[in-house]
């Protein structure tokens, strides 16, 4: 992930929130809903399953009509919601899409008509071709209404999960298909759909052929969606603050796979935008190259070779990433390698530390290929018992490049002081 969401925006982020409150002389409230309470019986769940599978065909084919039909016709609002999902839908390379209906104790959320209701757990299962070896779960937030005899959707809300990536559930996008690779963008955003494959296609040729020697468990290629849409939800709170992350790269599991067990209980990787960062996805070369890094890059190593390799790689190896701003500051700061227990609380200096450090090693002891060597042996000279990866880096400086971390914290030091001053 990477720092630089900016005060800005989230000033006028705020701005927006505040201007959402009811405006006096607006229309008087309405009268409640009636839902009275309704115990569900199994012939509910399978109309509400029958009712979903039809809603996915309907999707897979494309009818629209159809689609629109297994939602409550009493309310706009959520017809237009619905209507986008649907047309959403029609952008992507869908290979599959179902519903799993389970029996669940969920309250059911407020609808805005008449009716019983019913909020069995839904979870939508869906593959985009390119984008997942296999399909996904999504967990949904759906509640049924009964009307007509029969059940339709009521509410159809994003669930709060993390690392959550649906990225049709929302507003309107377009989307663009290349090999092993999906990308999907605000309808109306600064860069279309087939601009932005164009440079993920070419920052991942890059990025791929720098990164040929890290070792990885397969050969196959990553599917890969880049998500630079406002839809979806990022993992926890890597969006969160003046700190929070410009994208952020995850891997989704495979449905019914526990994620982790092999790399082939994966589907894809996805990269996200932050919906609320200025250095978007769309128009930022450098977040796209820092994000594809993880994506190729190593995996078993501590959290600054991680990111100050993604720094490293994003395209500024001579100065440091726009935080030149900083480099008093860096000057006078506590000299050490942030560790991965504390990755953050420092913020943006921590991405400055690691990137300067893996600059010094890269640079001035050996290149590329001798720390990407470093990399693939760091997990070899882990001591047994360490609680995080960043406890093993004294011991594989040593091993691979014959240094203490203390020469390293001192060669970072070093290259702090090579910044050209503002
Ligand atoms: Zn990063």
């Amino acid at each position: 992930m990477e720092l630089r969401a900016r005060a800005a925006t989230l000033a006028v982020l705020a701005l927006l929130a505040a201007g959402c409150a009811d405006l006096p002389g607006s229309v008087g409230p309405s009268p409640a809903p009636s839902h009275p309470p309704y115990d569900p019986v199994p012939a509910d769940y399978q109309a509400v399953e029958d009712l979903l599978a039809d809603r996915a065909t309907a999707a897979l084919q494309g009818d629209e009509a159809a689609f629109l039909a297994t939602v409550d016709p009493r309310d706009r609002k959520l017809l237009d919601q619905q209507r986008t999902i649907f047309t959403n839908l029609q952008e992507l390379p869908l290979k599959s899409f179902a519903y799993q209906v389970k029996q669940s104790d969920r309250a059911p959320d407020e609808v805005r008509n008449d009716g019983v209701l019913f909020s069995p757990q839904v979870v939508e299962v869906a593959q985009l071709e390119q984008a997942h070896r296999a399909s996904v779960a999504n967990a949904t937030d759906m509640t049924f209404v009964r009307h007509d005899g029969g059940w339709v959707v009521g509410r159809d809300r994003a669930a709060p999960r993390e690392k959550y990536s649906r990225p049709w559930f929302g507003g309107p996008v377009t989307a663009a298909v290349g090999r092993s690779v999906v990308v999907v963008t605000e309808q109306d955003g600064p860069t279309s759909a087939d601009e932005l494959l164009e440079r993920v296609s070419e920052a991942r040729t890059e990025i791929k052929k720098k990164l040929e020697t890290v070792w990885r468990a397969e050969e196959r290629e990553v599917p890969l969606l880049v998500d630079a849409t406002y839809n979806g939800r990022p993992p926890g709170d890597t969006f969160d603050g003046d700190d929070g992350a410009a994208a952020v790269t995850y891997w989704v599991p495979a449905a019914g796979r526990r994620p982790r067990t092999s790399t082939s209980a994966l589907a894809g990787a996805v990269i996200k935008d932050n919906p609320v960062a200025t250095n978007r996805l769309a128009t930022d070369e450098r977040t796209l190259r820092h994000e594809m890094s993880h994506v190729y890059g190593p995996a078993l190593v501590p959290t600054w070779v991680n990111e100050g390799l993604a720094e490293y790689l994003s395209g500024c190896e001579s100065n440091i990433c726009g935080e030149d701003e900083r480099r008093d500051q860096l000057l006078t700061h506590e000299r050490a390698i942030p560790n991965d227990d504390e990755w953050g609380d420092d913020g943006a200096i921590d991405y400055a530390i690691s990137h300067a450090a893996v600059s010094w090693l890269i640079d001035d002891n050996g290149g590329l290929e001798r720390f990407l060597a470093f990399c693939n042996d760091f997990y070899l000279h882990l001591p047994s018992g360490a609680e995080n990866l960043h406890e093993g880096t004294g011991k594989a400086l040593k091993q691979s490049y014959g240094i203490t971390e203390k020469q390293l914290v001192d060669g970072t030091w070093s290259w702090f002081e090579d910044l050209p001053e503002d």
